[in-house]
């Protein structure tokens, strides 16, 4: 008997334990638990961008994880993430972002070696058209897709109406017979193949993106410049700047150059352009190389943005990293290469200055009646610029060449005594600043590739250190 009531009791002890097991999760359905749809969404970019089996992801959860973290880190890697082969945040919004649909990494089409055209004079016909653009404005937004590369290499375009062109474009919709579906809005925005016969050189434009002439997503020609790209030979770059890196970000279209990154990639298929004078693009600046300036920073919300041509870095206090990205991706309006910049905390504002002019920010929008003249500020017009500018306890401190004004922001007026000179202020700092802000009781300064941390309240510089430290580089 007593051997027969220790049966029970465990086996009611077993199915307390699966009870348990179930009610925690350990048994539940791939599929209902919430890390689940993170799953989805890595195991369908990995498929589809860097070339991950099919199901190794929610398979591989009990056998080998090695293949998908080997992938994720790849994935990692190649956007400049932190390697941690393991979907985290981060990693996840990157894979959430609007892109193109050709893999970041191996071939698209299973063409051996590195395809390219025979010859350099190439024909593109338009197959169909976007209801939501005028055909001319298609037309236009493809004419100058194709300048963009003409004009750095040898390569010449010419539309044809009918017959056989080496380039087809086409809008189309959901699976339309090339084995690469596209999604519907958002996601994947078009793709194109490697130089070849038949579909090869051909680019796919996704019919129900809403494709525009604008800031608005998607520009036509931006999405057309880059799947051109592809069509004549190049891969994906890893340099944001680039027009080849793979995610959508939204450039001035009537001000478009290409990146020396996109530059040299064509030259090395086709040879220099037969130009007298060859074109030569902006460099995206490396956030660790030794020699990188500033031209302007800011606080905002607790964030650092460091600007530098036309991009910024922001500097994420919790995260502890920092992100490139381009001016025009938050403030398509705003011009490339700001001076200055201030955080005014009363205001809940930022101020950005290039020459004479100055824009005010909320947060990440553009207030109505700027950009304005900083003679409202009560310049002179012999100041024609504006190096560094930092907000301190209702005090705005310009700088401007070798001296310093100091402005209330109260009584909105220049305070008398000034400019003065830098070299007053703090011997160390040298007698031109190229950006600053206020962080705790410190003004950092940045001057060339070094900067200078300003004890607000000793009025001394307590450490001086390369610039670029601040972009988590040692
Ligand atoms: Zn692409
Ligand atoms: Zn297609």
């Amino acid at each position: 008997m007593s051997g027969k009531k220790a049966m029970v009791s465990l086996h009611a002890l077993l199915v307390l334990f699966l009870l348990h097991m179930l009610l925690s999760g350990a048994f539940s359905v791939p599929l209902e638990h919430p890390e689940d749809k993170n799953a989805e969404i890595v195991q369908n970019y990995l498929e589809k961008f860097y070339q991950l089996p099919s199901h190794q992801y929610r398979s591989a959860r009990r056998n080998n994880i090695s293949m998908v973290v080997e992938k994720l880190k790849e994935m990692q890697r190649f956007f400049g993430l932190n390697v941690t082969g393991k979907p985290n945040a981060e990693t996840l919004e990157m894979m959430e972002k609007p892109r193109c649909g050709v893999p970041d990494t191996g071939s698209f089409v299973l063409t051996p070696g590195n395809p390219r055209w025979e010859s350099t004079d190439l024909t593109y016909r338009i197959i169909n058209y976007t209801p939501q653009l005028s055909r001319a404005d298609v037309e236009a937004a493809i004419e100058k897709a194709f300048q963009v590369w003409s004009a750095v290499s040898p390569l010449t375009f010419t539309r044809i109406l009918q017959g056989d062109a080496d380039i087809n474009i086409a809008f189309a919709q959901g699976a339309h017979g090339d084995n690469s579906p596209f999604d519907g809005p958002n996601g994947v925005l078009a793709h194109a193949f490697q130089p070849g016969r038949g579909i090869g050189g051909d680019a796919h434009f996704d019919a129900e993106e809403t494709w525009t002439k604008t800031s608005r997503n998607y520009n036509l020609f931006l999405v057309a410049a880059h799947e051109f790209g592809h069509s004549l030979g190049l891969a994906h770059s890893s340099d944001p700047g680039a027009l080849m890196y793979p995610n959508y970000i939204f450039r001035e279209p009537s001000t478009y150059s290409l990146s020396q990154d996109d530059i040299n990639g064509i030259q090395a298929i086709y040879g220099p352009s037969s130009r007298p004078v060859q074109p030569t693009g902006a460099t995206t600046p490396r956030a660790c190389d030794p020699r990188l300036t500033f031209d302007a920073a800011t606080t905002l919300r607790g964030e650092i943005i460091f600007f530098k041509d036309k991009y910024i870095w922001r500097r994420h206090p919790q995260l502890q990293r920092v992100e490139l990205s381009s001016i025009s991706l938050f403030w398509p309006s705003l011009p490339s290469g700001i001076e200055a910049a201030y955080e005014d905390f009363d205001r809940d504002l930022i101020f950005l200055f290039k020459g004479r002019q100055y824009w005010a920010l909320s947060d990440y929008d553009i207030l109505h009646g700027y950009p304005k003249d900083i003679s409202n500020y009560g310049f002179p017009s012999t100041v024609q610029a504006i190096d560094a500018a930092v907000f301190y306890r209702r005090k705005i401190y310009f700088f401007v060449n070798t001296q310093f004004w100091r402005y209330d922001n109260e009584r909105q007026s220049m305070e008398p005594g000034y400019p003065k000179s830098i070299s007053r202020l703090s011997p160390e700092i040298g007698n031109k600043v190229d950006a600053v802000f206020q962080w705790y009781y410190f003004f950092i300064f940045f001057s060339g590739p070094t900067y200078y941390a300003f004890d607000l309240s000793t009025h001394r510089v307590t450490r001086i250190s390369r610039s670029n430290e601040w972009l988590n580089c040692r």
